[in-house]
C-alpha cells in the first residue's frame, strides 16, 4: 500500500471539506443517540455554543498560565464550581485535566510521591483495587511503576470490602473506589472504604468521572444516594470528568483534593532545561484552551436547572429501560445500578451477544462486555427521544433470539467467552479484528455476525495471546 504524501500544492476549502464529510459517513452518527457509549449528547443549542466557544480558543495554549489569563480565571472557575459540587472542603483545591485517564494518573502519581515523602524506604508499590475499576488505573499504574492488586466485587457488583482490608499490606499508597463503575454503573461503598482508608492511614482516591456530575443532581432531585464525595471523611482526591455527564466536548476534567497541598505532589518542575524553567501542572505540555473554555460555557450555559432537567430525562429513560427490562424473563441487569449506566445479561440458555448483533443491524451501537457477557447502555439526556424504539427492537431482538437458542455455536460462543476472558472490545474492533485475524492465519472468510466474531476470537487460548493480538491490531490500524 503506498503511503499518503503531503499534497503538492494546498486543497480548496470545500475540497477538503467534502472530503472529510464523505469519510465521516462509514463513522456512527454521534449525535443520533444511536450510540450508547462513547458519546453524551445533550442538544443541537448546546452542540453550536460549543463550536462557537471553542472557536475562539483553537490558537491558545494553556500550558503557561500566566500567558492567557481568561483561560486561567475559567480553569480555577471550574475547578470551584464542581469543587462545590462535590462539597470539596475551603482548604481543598484541584485541576483540570484532557480527561479521565489524566485525572486518575494525576491522582495515582501524587499518592505515589505522597506515600514516598512519609515512607523513602518502600519499593515495589501497590494499589488496591476491586476488579471493577476503570482500566485506566491499570495503565497508570504500568506507567508508573506501581502494582494494582485487584479485589472481587460481590453479587451486587459493588466492591468487597472485607477483600479490599485483606489486600492492604506494608506497600499499599492508594486505595482506589468506584462512584459508579462503568462497566455495571454500580457504586462501591465509598463510606465503608473510606473508613478502611482512615484506619490505616492511606490515601482513597474515588473515581467519579462517569457520576460526578449526576448524582449531585439527582441528590437534589430527591433520590437516595449513597454517600460518596468529599462529605465523607477519609476521601482524599475524587475525580469527575466534565466530557461525560457534563456535556462538555472531549478534553475536560477535573481532579480534586481534600487539602490543596497534596496538589503539589502531582506537578512537575525541571530547572536545567536551555529552554528556562519548565514548570508543568498537569500530564500534557502543550493543553487545549477550547476544551477548557468550552467547559466553563457549558457549566454556565446549564446551569444547576440544566443539569437537573438532563439529570430527570436520563434517569427516566434508564428506569424506562429497566422496567422494559424486567419484563423480559430472558434478560437480566447486572448488579443493582442507581445511576443512569446499565449492563443487560441474558440468563441461560440465551446468549445476549446475539441481542447485540440484531441491535446493530437495527443500527444501534452497544458495547459488548464480558463477566458475564453482557451489553452496555450509558443513558444520556438525548437517549430519550428514542428509548421507544430501542425498546421496541430490543423486544424483538430477544424474540428473535428465543426463536434460535438451541444453537450449539452460541453456547459455545459463551463457553469461550468465559474461558478466555476476552477483554472489553468495542464492537468494530471485533469486527475489524476478526477480519485481521481471519486474512493474517489465511483462514476463511470472517464470520459476519458479531456474536460468532466474538467466538472466534473467543476461541483463542488465553487472555495473554488476546492481548498480543489486541497489541497488534492496535499497530495495524495506527498505520505507518
Ligand atoms: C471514562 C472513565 C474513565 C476514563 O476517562 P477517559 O476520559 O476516557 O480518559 C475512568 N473512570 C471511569 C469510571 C470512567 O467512566
Amino acid at each position: 500500500m503506498s503511503r499518503r504524501t503531503l499534497p503538492l500544492e494546498g486543497q480548496s476549502a470545500e475540497t477538503i471539506e467534502r472530503e472529510i464529510l464523505h469519510r465521516k459517513q462509514k463513522d456512527i452518527d454521534a449525535l443520533g443517540s444511536r450510540v450508547w457509549s462513547l458519546v453524551y449528547y445533550h442538544s443541537p443549542e448546546l452542540h453550536e455554543l460549543v463550536q462557537r466557544v471553542y472557536g475562539l480558543y483553537i490558537a491558545e495554549n494553556a500550558l503557561n498560565p500566566m500567558a492567557f489569563p481568561s483561560l486561567r480565571q475559567m480553569e480555577r472557575e471550574v475547578v470551584e464550581i464542581v469543587g462545590s459540587l462535590v462539597h470539596l472542603p475551603a482548604e481543598g483545591g484541584g485541576v483540570m485535566t484532557s480527561g479521565g485517564t489524566e485525572s486518575l494518573f494525576l491522582a495515582m502519581k501524587a499518592a505515589r510521591d505522597y506515600a514516598l515523602r512519609q515512607r523513602p524506604y518502600l519499593s515495589q508499590l501497590e494499589v488496591v483495587a476491586p476488579i471493577s475499576v476503570h482500566p485506566a488505573i491499570d495503565k497508570a499504574a504500568h506507567y508508573l511503576g506501581l502494582k494494582v492488586i485487584h479485589t472481587p466485587t460481590d453479587a451486587d457488583g459493588a466492591a468487597n470490602v472485607t477483600a479490599i482490608e485483606a489486600a492492604i499490606s506494608e506497600r499499599t499508597v492508594l486505595l482506589v473506589a468506584s462512584a459508579p463503575s462503568y462497566p455495571h454503573g454500580v457504586m462501591d461503598p465509598i463510606e465503608q472504604v473510606a473508613e478502611i482508608a482512615r484506619r490505616h492511614n492511606l490515601w482513597l482516591h474515588v473515581d467519579a468521572c462517569i457520576g460526578g456530575m449526576v448524582w449531585p443532581f439527582l441528590e437534589k432531585l430527591g433520590h437516595s444516594v449513597p454517600p460518596w464525595d468529599f462529605r465523607v471523611e477519609g476521601i482524599t482526591s475524587l475525580s469527575v470528568d466534565l466530557h461525560k455527564y457534563g456535556y462538555a466536548p472531549k478534553g475536560a476534567s477535573v481532579l480534586l483534593y481534600r487539602h490543596k497541598s497534596l496538589r503539589r505532589y502531582q506537578f512537575f518542575v525541571y530547572a536545567g532545561w536551555p529552554g528556562g524553567i519548565y514548570p508543568s501542572a498537569t500530564f500534557l505540555g502543550t493543553r487545549s484552551g477550547g476544551a477548557i473554555a468550552a467547559a466553563w460555557a457549558v457549566l454556565h450555559y446549564l446551569g444547576e436547572a440544566g443539569y437537573l432537567e438532563a439529570t430527570r430525562l436520563a434517569y427516566e429513560t434508564t428506569q424506562r429501560l429497566k422496567e422494559a427490562i424486567g419484563r423480559l424473563p430472558e434478560l437480566y441487569i447486572v448488579g443493582k445500578p442507581l445511576m443512569t449506566i446499565l449492563a443487560v445479561g441474558a440468563r441461560e440458555p440465551y446468549n445476549i451477544y446475539r441481542v447485540g448483533d440484531y441491535l446493530s443491524e437495527r443500527g444501534w451501537f452497544l458495547d459488548r462486555q464480558q463477566h458475564p457477557p453482557s451489553l452496555h447502555l450509558t443513558v444520556s439526556r438525548g437517549h430519550a427521544r428514542v428509548v421507544e424504539e430501542f425498546i421496541s427492537d430490543l423486544e424483538a431482538a430477544v424474540e428473535k433470539v428465543r426463536l434460535r437458542r438451541r444453537s450449539s455455536f452460541t453456547q459455545r460462543v459463551g463457553r469461550g467467552l468465559v474461558r478466555t476472558g476476552l477483554r472489553l472490545l468495542p464492537e468494530r474492533w471485533v469486527r475489524a479484528m476478526a477480519r485481521w485475524v481471519s486474512r493474517t492465519a489465511q483462514t476463511s472468510e470472517p464470520p459476519r455476525r458479531t456474536a460468532a466474531m466474538y467466538g472466534m476470537m473467543g476461541s483463542l487460548p488465553s487472555q495473554g495471546q488476546i492481548e498480543t493480538l489486541a497489541l497488534d491490531f492496535l499497530d495495524q490500524a495506527l498505520g505507518g
